[in-house]
């Protein structure tokens, strides 16, 4: 069973569902401003292996992620390219969209649209006013009242004086997103302003739009209920976007909204926080022209541990790259060995395999997601196991086992390129004679020769035109 750090108790926490079947989770999803950079990608790379080992360790899965299709961000960007705000969100939904399939990541089952819910937002905010939690200001915004829910601040873990003043001060907040020293009543409606544009709507309280924190706690209240299993985003929205969620969501709904919080811990560039004054913000597409794969960065963001700072670096993503074709090497010489396809994803999560030697990468998984620790164990095992002496069957298994973890880990193995290697001339000369008896058709010889090649320890890969041989 997988144990993971829980934000708000402060402890490790078996991930368990309330259903005993089902495992239920939000995730917050994009702002679709702009092309996703890496370090979001962390968060939504490392939530996918969070499913993968959830749903490879016997569980099924509802992955909820919605798409902030509404909030400053997108709307100023919209307006400065003087695109409707939907056209504009829907361009960066299909990339984002096309960037997390090159990144192997399962798309989530349900990812509703802020604009898409607005009524549901409304009921929201109606019901926080009723119940004493929200108050209308002056130019028709709501804001919610953080004095009115005693818990405000335990997620965050926030200092009493902090916030004993922002509830005293009762100060306000009215931008999508703030620091921690600004503890203030939040926005939950926005009053129509002219730099909204056409981007306003009707409302018990005039026109406006909703406020950024309000739309999670809507679609994870239509999605997944009062109570569901498991909530996760980056460290950076722990405070205030969750904290916030957490306010509304039980103060309107009751419940307990979220039963674990996992946090994914941000990526840094060469050392720095990314910004792009310092010039240090990749997309997919930026490392794609510097001649990197998309897989190379699966392995990097997938292979980090998500609780410490991720340091991205170039030199790194190169390393990936060889660290990928060993792995895809060992696969390959195990394919040969066993025959038939590899196993898909799919086939893996309906029948587990025995994991033999790759059960300590496995057991380091269901710690808490320490990948590179999983890793460390994958690799020993490619150093003991030799695959050329297994029988096809143990190449099979080993071979399903090694997979297992793969697929956990949602990696793209590339296809294999066959190392250079020295070959002696008397396995030369043999192989040479293999294929002129195979142009000759003289197959009784040409299957000697292969297997006198074999017990030397090479194979020998017949193409149309030509053959290649490779060491066991
Ligand atoms: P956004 O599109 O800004 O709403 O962010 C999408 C996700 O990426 C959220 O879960 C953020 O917490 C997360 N995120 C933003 N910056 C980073 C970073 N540098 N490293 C890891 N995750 C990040
Ligand atoms: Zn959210």
């Amino acid at each position: 069973m997988l144990n993971l750090y829980d934000t708000l108790s402060r402890t490790q926490k078996s991930v368990e569902a309330m259903d005993g079947k089902s495992l239920r989770f939000y995730c917050c999803g994009p702002t679709v401003y702009a092309a996703a950079h890496i370090g979001n990608f962390r968060t939504f790379v490392v939530q996918d292996v969070f499913r993968r080992v959830v749903e490879l360790g016997g569980l099924r899965t509802k992955h909820v992620r919605n798409i902030t299709d509404v909030d400053d961000k997108t709307i100023r960007k919209s307006q400065e390219q003087g695109i409707p705000l939907v056209e504009y969100t829907q361009k960066w939904t299909q990339k984002f969209h096309d960037d997390c399939q090159a990144l192997n990541c399962l798309p989530p089952h349900v990812e509703p649209g802020a604009v898409a819910h607005i009524a549901e937002q409304l009921e929201l905010v109606q019901r926080l006013i009723d119940r004493g939690h929200a108050y209308c200001s002056e130019d028709g915004s709501v804001y919610f009242r953080i004095s009115s829910y005693a818990d405000y601040g335990r997620l965050a873990h926030l200092d009493s004086q902090q916030l004993d003043l922002g509830k005293t001060a009762q100060t306000r907040a009215d931008t999508d997103e703030y620091e921690k020293d600004s503890v203030a009543d939040f926005v939950l409606w926005k009053a129509r302003r002219p730099e909204d544009g056409d981007n306003f709507w009707p409302s018990p309280w005039g026109e406006g739009r909703p406020g950024w924190h309000l739309e999670c706690s809507a679609m994870s209240h239509k999605y997944l209920g009062d109570t569901f299993d498991l909530h996760s985003g980056g460290v950076d929205l722990v405070f205030p976007h969750h904290e916030n969620e957490i306010a509304q969501s039980r103060c309107a709904c009751g419940g307990e909204s979220a039963r674990h919080w996992f946090h994914v811990t941000h990526l840094l560039v060469d050392g720095a926080k990314m910004s792009k004054s310092l010039g240090n913000m990749y997309t997919l597409e930026d490392l794609q022209e510097r001649g990197f794969s998309p897989a190379a960065l699966r392995y990097v963001l997938a292979g980090a541990y998500y609780r410490r700072p991720l340091n991205f670096t170039l030199a790194g993503m190169k390393d990936a790259t060889g660290a990928l074709m060993k792995l895809s090497r060992f696969d390959d010489a195990l394919a040969r060995r066993a025959g038939g396809s590899a196993p898909t994803y799919r086939d893996l999560v309906k029948n587990r395999p025995e994991l033999g030697a790759f059960a300590p990468a496995w057991a380091s998984l269901e710690d808490d997601l320490n990948t590179p620790e999983a890793l460390g164990h994958v690799f020993s095992a490619l150093r003991r196991i030799k695959p050329a002496e297994l029988s096809p069957e143990e190449a099979a298994a080993t071979r399903r086992a090694f997979r297992f973890i793969i697929e956990a880990l949602g990696l793209l193995l590339p296809p294999p390129v066959e190392e250079e290697v020295e070959v002696p001339a008397d396995i030369r000369a043999l192989a040479e004679e293999r294929w002129a008896a195979r142009l000759a058709k003289d197959w009784a010889l040409a299957d000697s020769l292969r297997s006198r090649l074999a017990e030397l320890g090479w194979s020998m890969k017949d193409g149309r035109d030509s053959y290649q041989l490779t060491k066991n």
